[in-house]
């Protein structure tokens, strides 16, 4: 590996393996100074040395050198052309579909994560956009759902809350015999065990407040592209909403990064472990993990992804066991969001899934008795010693 001299010359790395990757980033260390931690450009303007002579910086919201280094690693680590990097998850996926057009059709995923859902109803809805949910597991529902006017094909998986795969070769190769656009939401899994642009999809989109960050303490979105057409239309984007992330939280993401393969692997390995021991609960009815081998899309998974993280949600035998449960956790932490070092317990009928009709979270599942479990990297013994106090003590 080189030392770089400026900001330009980046090198992807190909040699070396994921973990190599996420901790040397793109240039790694800062060129100028040789700084091993990349400094946090906290700058809002560049100077220029005379005219026509600038360092290829202006001004922070078109780019900055430590959001520059997190978005070329993020196209590095998901195997993309460009990254962006973006306030937050609902940031980068509003700036995605301003790509539609008035009078296009968006087919997505059913249990999408609700904010997703409300992008789509609330806000495009009204220039002329429609939207479909299906049930993706079933590659007919999608084949049947296409139409002339589909411009996007929107997949999450595994999805939010009910962990169901859906196969992303397949998909894509269906949606660009129509023309649409492939977009793929890896929050869940991460370019550690899931790469979607390998597999065949154009666009993959993180809610990087999530594993990315992987310590409860950010806010940011991700997008990684492959044409140089999306680029060019996320530069845009970035440029004129101004929701690019900020220095020092693009450096916190950085940060994240370098343990990401650890992380990934402890919070698959705990969560596997508690996903286990809810289905021996008398009051636990139906876990969701998609590392169990019985799960529905287990043998899709095993070929598209190298691991299963650490998501798991449950259903319990009465809206009276919530209510304890949600109350006694001690160590585990009931509060919204995932992915991060802390156990959390949410509640998604009135918080991740409020925006979904009453009629859809029942097709879904998602009831009174549903709730989700982010596995963190406290030792498992003591994550399952509370769940078992709160649900039974
Ligand atoms: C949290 C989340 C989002 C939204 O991201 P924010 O960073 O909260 O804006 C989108 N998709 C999934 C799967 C998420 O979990």
């Amino acid at each position: 590996m080189k030392n770089f001299e400026n900001f330009t010359d980046y090198d992807r790395k190909e040699n070396l393996h994921f973990e190599s990757k996420a901790i040397h980033g793109a240039l790694g260390n800062d060129p100028i100074t040789g700084a091993v931690s990349f400094p946090i450009y906290q700058t809002g303007t560049f100077r220029h040395k005379e005219l026509y002579k600038t360092t290829g910086y202006a001004y922070s919201r078109l780019q900055n050198p430590t959001r520059e280094e997190l978005e070329r690693t993020m196209a590095i680590l998901e195997e993309g052309l460009e990254g962006f990097a973006m306030s937050s998850g609902q940031a980068a996926n509003m700036s995605l579909f301003t790509w539609l057009n008035p009078g296009d059709h968006v087919l997505l995923t059913d249990d999408i994560y609700g904010g997703t859902y409300r992008i789509g109803n609330d806000i495009f809805g009204k220039y002329g956009c429609t939207f479909s949910y299906v049930d993706m597991c079933d590659i007919e529902n999608v084949r049947a759902n296409l139409t002339e006017h589909t411009r996007m094909v929107f997949i999450e998986t595994p999805t939010n809350p009910m962990m169901k795969v859906a196969d992303i070769a397949a998909i894509a190769e269906l949606a660009h015999s129509v023309g649409a656009l492939v977009v793929v939401d890896n929050t869940f899994l991460t370019p550690y065990f899931q790469k979607p642009l390998t597999l065949g999809a154009d666009v993959v989109v993180h809610s990087g407040t999530k594993y990315i960050c992987g310590h409860n303490d950010v806010i940011a979105g991700l997008v990684v592209v492959k044409s140089q057409e999306m680029a060019d239309h996320m530069r845009l984007q970035l440029k004129s909403h101004g929701n690019g992330l900020a220095p020092f939280d693009s450096w916190l993401l950085l940060r994240g990064l370098k343990t990401l393969q650890i992380r990934m692997d402890r919070h698959n390995s705990n969560a596997m472990k508690v996903a286990n021991w809810l289905r021996t609960q008398p009051k636990v009815q139906d876990v969701y993990y998609v590392g169990f081998e019985d799960h529905p899309q287990y043998e899709l998974t095993r070929r598209q992804t190298t691991g299963f993280g650490g998501m798991i949600s449950f259903h319990v035998d009465s809206f009276e066991t919530v209510q304890k449960i949600l109350r006694d956790v001690d160590m585990i932490m009931f509060a919204e969001s995932l992915g991060g070092t802390e156990t959390l317990i949410t509640y998604p009928r009135t918080q991740t899934h409020e925006s979904l009709t009453e009629e859809t979270r029942q097709k879904l599942g998602i009831t009174d008795t549903f709730l989700r479990l982010s596995v963190g990297l406290e030792h498992p013994d003591d994550i399952i010693a509370d769940l078992d106090q709160a649900m039974n003590g």
